[in-house]
Parts: C-alpha cells; structure tokens; sequence
C-alpha cells in the first residue's frame, strides 16, 4: 500500500482555507522557513479512502478478539464516547474559571469516591496518566511518608516480586530506591520465606500486584503484609490486576497502603496504542498529606481544586490530568452501578473457562483456580517440535485473533499469558480455544507452517531488535546500510531532499 506522500499530486486541494479577515502576522524574519512543508497534496475522496484503507488493516477490539495478557483489552462501550463527547465536557479549556466547570470538578469528585471505595482506602488523585506514573508518583509518596519521620535516608530499598511487571524495577528506580526481587515459590504465590529474610529497617516497601501477572490470587497476603507492616514498612499495590476483584476483595483490606488503578484497563478505554491512560492513586489516610497538588475537593455543594497542600510532593501531571479518560471511567462504572463486581465474575470465569480448554493442549505450570488471566507454557512444543510461543502467537494471528501476551511473566519458560475479559460470548471463546489447539495439532504435523506465519500479512517477521535498536521513523530519509533493501524515497520526495 502507497504512503499517503506517494499518492499526492502537486496542486491537489482537499479544502480551502477561508480568506484572512485579519492582517497577517509579522513574522520574524528569522523565524520564517525557507522551503514550503512537506505536505500531501490530494482531494478530499483520496484522503477518505486512503485512510479507510489503512483503518481495516488495524487489529483493535473492535475488530476481534484481543487475550493480551495483563493488559485487559475488553470492549469499550459506545456510551462512553457519546457522553465524553457532551460539549461542556469536550470544550473545556484548562484555564476556565472554577465557577464554569463546576460539573466537571463534581465528575471528576465523585471519580475519585468510587475509587477510594473500590480500593477500600481513603484519599485519590487522579493525576498520573498511566499506571507507571501512578507507581512512581505512590514511590515519592512513600519517600514523603519516611521523610517526615526522619527515616528517609535509612530505608532505601523497595522489593518487587520476580513477576513483576517491567514498570515495577523501573519504577523503583526512577525513585531513587535500590531494588530486591522476591522470589515466586511452587503454588505461585510470592515466597513467604525468601520475604522475611529480605525485609529489615532499611526496608521502604513492597510492590505487589494481587492477583499477580500469573494471574494467581496470592494465598499468604495478609501473613505478607503483617511483615512489612512489623517491619514499618509500606505496601504498594499495583493495581493493573484489579479486573479480577473489583467489588469483591479491595487492597486496602489485603493490607496495601498505596494504590494505583489502571483506568484503561479495568475501567475500559480505547486503548493499547499508546494512550490516553489513567493511573489514579488511591492511599491510606496516613499517607493523604503528601498525594499531588491541586487536589480536587468537594465544601458543601461545591467543588473545587485545593493547591494549599503544604506537605504534597507537587504536581505530577498538566492541568487536572486525562479529562476525556475520567469521563469515560465514570461512565463506565456507573453503568455498572452496584453490579460492578459482575465484571470481575464474568472475567474470571471466561478465563477459566478458556483455561479449562486449553490445558490439556499446552502446559499449565500452576495447575491453580485462575483469576481474570492465567499463563500456559509452551514448554513441551518447544521440546518435542521446536515450535516456540512465539511461533504460536504469530499462528494465532492466521485464525484471526490477536496473540496473547508471550514471554511474561519471565518465571514461565516459552509464556503464552492468556487474558478473555468480561466482554466476550461463550462463542468467542470457543473460537480462540479450537484455533489454539489447532495450532497445537499443526506443531505436531506441520511445524514449518508456523514457523513462516504470519501468512498473507503486510509484513511477516520483523527483526524486532533491529527495528528497536535502529529504528526508521522516516520514510524513504533515510540510509540504512544495515536494512539492504530499503525502499527508495519516492521521486518528488528525492527531489526535496537537498532542500
Ligand atoms: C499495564 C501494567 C502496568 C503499567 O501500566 P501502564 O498504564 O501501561 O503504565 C503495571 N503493572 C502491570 C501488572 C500491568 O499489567
């Protein structure tokens, strides 16, 4: 398929732009491009066609099925959309006055209650934009917290579990902690032994995700979080798992302190394509003082946004966050109401269901009751057909599914990490297992067509490495002599080169 700059023919008009009724702006002479820009140049039906074209070689969830692990793509409903898209919500601008959007304080208000009640704790900001900036935004209030009683300095270190996901060590530290791994014992619960010979006084905390990225309910949490709390330690829950217990065991009862809540993923947002996310924290009252500044406060019938904070560790993100995700989140949860937790019901018993078809085809290394995901091996294909996981996720995407999750959590050799979400039919399901275990058969009798899938894709396989590690953001700019065949410039692109 053609670049769009391919297809641009000079002089093409998509649009007039009205006549300026106003006298033009002095520009700086230095100030002023020498070259015209690179733009496309075509009429409105190509650039409608061009771009419908590209919107159907999307995978999305509203195309199909999407079992990415720990990521919880489930579907976004439509009446998120409408309702975000409501003028007074849409047109907001970040310097209106407090009087004219007092609704959208009140949204944004009562947002926060229903998140302090799912995490059963007791103060929210809803700044960070994603679950990573909600851990380290939760790993500077910790630091606060020590600060103020003189133990900053002596606790320095903060333990993850060795299923962690990327963002937890990350986080850790981007906060300037040092960072110890507890390992994961035989039933796949954090290894209560190895925990209590890691936890001392210089021990800030703990980052825990419950149920974890193996999609198992933690059996020892309370015994977990006595230690630390013996210990004067702190407990941070990584929230990217709440789809499994939403409005049925909360956080703050597990014993956590500090919370984040991925928006995007349990309270269902487009995305998966790089943003917009939410990563609300949730915290203990003793650990209120110090969330961000402005926090949003609701004095009689009114709302409005407190900066006088004197202990915050400041603003962490732009203006009041992601509007257009609190609008959606809200939406989201209010739909549900009081059966919130049928979402995590349904989520649950897709996945074990799914878990239930898929075990005898694939390795299950933690034959347990799974939460909303749970994750297979492909251990013995590897073995016997030299077939990896990631043979299998690319497969998958011949029968029309989006690949799971492969490779994490790193304690599962050859992970194939499998999460259905609330929002899928019986039939969907059955779809994906016949599929997965059809690819299981074809490892058996015919390895080498999954080890050439995809098929009849755009592109195949790439060279993930090199595509990180050499990336080529511009078309046709570009020399590469490592790529060999790259695509030359197109020929009115080449003649702007030299400009
Ligand atoms: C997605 C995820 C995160 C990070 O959240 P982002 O919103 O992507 O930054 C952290 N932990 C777990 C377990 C996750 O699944």
């Amino acid at each position: 398929m053609k670049l769009i700059f391919e297809k641009s023919q000079p002089g093409r008009r998509g649009g007039e732009l009205p006549r300026y009724d106003i006298p033009p702006a002095k520009v700086p002479e230095e100030l002023r491009r020498e070259t015209p820009p690179r733009l496309p140049e075509l009429a409105e039906p190509e650039i409608v066609r061009h771009f419908t074209a590209l919107s159907t070689r999307n995978f999305g969830i509203d195309t199909g099925f999407y079992p990415l692990g720990s990521c919880t793509m489930k579907y976004n409903p439509r009446v998120n959309e409408r309702l975000a898209m409501l003028p007074g919500f849409r047109d907001l601008h970040p310097y209106q006055d407090e009087d004219a959007i007092q609704g959208a304080l009140e949204l944004m208000w009562r947002l926060q209650e229903a998140l302090i009640e799912v995490s059963g704790l007791h103060a929210c900001s809803l700044q960070p934009a994603a679950g990573a900036q909600g851990e380290l935004t939760g790993l500077m209030l910790m630091r606060a917290y020590f600060a103020e009683r003189g133990e900053a300095d002596q606790r320095d270190t903060v333990i993850t579990a060795d299923t962690a996901h990327g963002t937890n060590p990350a986080s850790v530290t981007m906060a300037g902690y040092k960072l110890a791994k507890a390992e994961t014992d035989a039933r796949g619960n954090v290894d209560v032994a190895h925990l209590r010979e890691m936890v001392n006084e210089r021990t800030a905390g703990l980052m825990l995700t419950n149920p974890s990225t193996l999609g198992l309910f933690d059996e020892h949490i309370e015994e977990i979080a006595a230690i630390f709390h013996e210990a004067g330690a702190l407990l941070y829950y990584d929230g990217a798992n709440l789809n499994a217990v939403c409005g049925i065991s909360r956080p703050g009862d597990m014993g956590f302190d500090i919370v984040h809540i991925n928006l995007h993923k349990t309270f269902s947002q487009p995305h998966g394509g790089g943003g917009p996310g939410g990563g609300p924290i949730v915290v203990r009252d003793k650990l209120e003082p110090f969330l961000p500044a402005p926090a949003v406060v609701k004095d009689g019938d009114r709302f409005r946004l407190d900066y006088d904070r004197p202990k915050s560790i400041g603003k962490v993100r732009g203006f009041t966050g992601p509007f257009g995700v609190f609008v959606r989140s809200y939406a989201f949860i209010r739909s549900y109401g009081p059966r919130l937790r049928e979402m995590s019901e349904v989520a649950v018993l897709n996945a074990n269901y799914l878990l239930a078809r898929l075990k005898d085809g694939y390795e299950l290394p933690f034959d347990r009751l799974a939460m909303h995901e749970f994750v297979l091996s492909a251990r013995r294909l590897k073995r016997e057909h030299g077939i990896s996981a990631l043979d299998v996720a690319k497969r998958l995407m011949d029968y029309g599914f989006h690949p799971p999750t492969i490779y994490f959590p790193l304690v599962v050799p050859e992970a194939l990490m499998i999460e259905p979400t609330e929002t899928e039919a019986k039939e969907t399901l059955d779809a994906f297992a016949d599929a997965m275990l059809a690819i299981a058969r074809e490892a058996e009798e015919d390895p080498e067509v999954l080890r050439s899938a995809p098929h009849g894709r755009p592109v195949g396989r790439l060279d993930e490495v090199l595509a990180a590690k050499r990336a080529i953001v511009k078309y046709g700019f570009e020399e590469h002599p490592d790529l060999g065949s790259e695509p030359a410039a197109p020929p009115q692109l080449e003649a702007q080169k030299g400009a």
